[in-house]
């Protein structure tokens, strides 16, 4: 089955993640980390520090959906607080755009220490709608956000200062970062302590329990011995045999060329607020990225032709909210799976099916900052210590 779709710009062109040896003989670990994608880098970074951790990938590391993520690091969720009622407490929320600000501050902590290879940036967020029929949920969400002390403005017709028309929007000055996430995962890895534990080409067919823990084996009858297994496979779950974690849609993207003398105010992370929604961010050079619509994972191969009619969709858009823009040139095309849960937040915790099995799956539009935080919930679980974010990132949770 396929998970990505195109040529994703962020690993091509760049210098690759370093090569890794596949598995040769039987291992013995305590925590053997499945996938190499962002989440399972991350996981593999922070857990190789405390315990003895093998990280394996069925392919090269990097080339899944993360080499597609378009990277709008937001504190926000993608539903508004009003609707996340349903399924979170207000405090709960507030502590998951608390959470988004941390993760926000842990990658720049990281930059800081490795290097800022993977043009990291720190970028105000802009939430909006040109629908007059959003503008009273953003402006009930602004209410939310100043009552709780997240510092943000309301923007509408009257003080716009962005170059296409708005009914209403939420900005948000350190509201967000951005980064090449395949760049991003190669200082994670290539940072990681344990070196001569991470493998490629290494796929997991089976795991069994067995009397110390489980048995892994791979596809080429290798078995990795371990206590406890980190599920971190994005959203391909057919090592646990299952296809039911949470609901699964492919989004599109679309790269521009280089475009001279652009930019919009603050050069801000931007989403729509309406549905089919839209992200939109300037990457290094003057180009767009710009994605969306999304349609439903059908557990199958990515169609190509319905890709298709989305890009030629998602290029007329963009030629829309800029119109005075004629030389908007499409330079790559790509799309990949993601999953969504009720509460927008990731399936990240003891799994439904061992204890000792945990997932680490970062869900919704915000995943790669759910796993910079989540990270913290898997190293407490795992060392028996509480944590305020266990039961809303529990992949038990109703
Ligand atoms: C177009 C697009 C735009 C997005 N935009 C954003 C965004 O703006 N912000 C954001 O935060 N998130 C965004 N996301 C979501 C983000 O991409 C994901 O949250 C993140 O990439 C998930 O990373 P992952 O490591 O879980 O998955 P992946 O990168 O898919 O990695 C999973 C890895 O597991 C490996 N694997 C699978 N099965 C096995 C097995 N049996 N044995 C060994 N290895 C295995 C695969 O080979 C793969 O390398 C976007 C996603 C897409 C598709």
């Amino acid at each position: 089955m396929e998970y990505v779709k195109g040529v994703p710009y962020f690993c091509d062109k760049v210098k690759k993640i370093k090569q890794y040896p596949y598995l040769s003989q039987d291992k013995y670990c305590d925590i053997l980390i499945i996938g190499g994608g962002i989440d399972g880098s991350i996981a593999n970074f922070y857990l190789a520090d405390k315990f003895d951790v093998i990280l394996v990938d069925k392919d090269r590391l990097g080339f899944g959906c993360t080499s597609c993520a378009t990277a709008l690091l937001e504190y926000q969720l993608d539903d508004f607080a009003s609707d996340l009622m349903k399924y979170m407490s207000e405090q709960e929320i507030c502590m998951a755009y608390r959470m988004g600000l941390d993760a926000i501050d842990k990658i720049k902590d990281f930059i800081n220490k490795y290097g800022n290879s993977c043009d990291f940036y720190q970028k105000p967020t802009f939430l909006y709608s040109n629908s007059i029929f959003s503008k009273k949920a953003i402006v009930k969400e602004y209410k939310f956000r100043i009552k709780h002390n997240f510092a943000c403005e309301l923007f509408d017709e009257t003080n716009n200062p962005f170059p296409f028309a708005i009914k209403s929007g939420i900005f948000a000055q350190n509201g967000g970062c951005e980064f090449n996430p395949y760049l991003f995962e190669k200082i994670m890895i290539e940072n990681a302590k344990n070196q001569e534990d991470i493998f490629e080409n290494t796929k997991i067919s089976k795991i069994e329990k067995s009397h110390m823990g489980f048995v892994a084996k791979t596809n080429f009858g290798e078995k990795i011995y371990c206590k406890k297994i980190l599920i971190s496979t994005g959203f391909n779950w057919e090592v646990l045999k299952t296809q039911d974690l949470c609901e699964r849609f492919i989004t599109y993207s679309v790269v521009t060329s280089s475009l001279k003398d652009f930019s919009w105010y603050e050069n801000a992370l931007i989403h729509d607020a309406v549905s089919p929604y839209h992200y939109l961010r300037m990457l290094p050079g003057n180009k767009i990225i710009f994605g969306g619509e999304d349609t439903v994972y059908k557990g199958k191969d990515i169609d190509e032709k319905l890709a298709n009619k989305k890009y030629d969709k998602l290029a007329n858009d963009l030629c829309k909210l800029f119109p005075n823009r004629k030389d908007i040139k499409i330079d790559y095309k790509f799309c990949g799976c993601f999953g969504t849960t009720p509460n927008n937040l990731g399936l990240i915790g003891e799994s439904k099916f061992d204890d000792d099995i945990l997932l680490f799956i970062s869900c919704g539009a915000n995943g790669i900052i759910n796993a910079m935080k989540g990270i913290e919930v898997i190293e407490d679980i795992l060392q028996h210590k509480d944590n305020k974010l266990i039961k809303i990132f529990s992949p038990k949770r109703d």
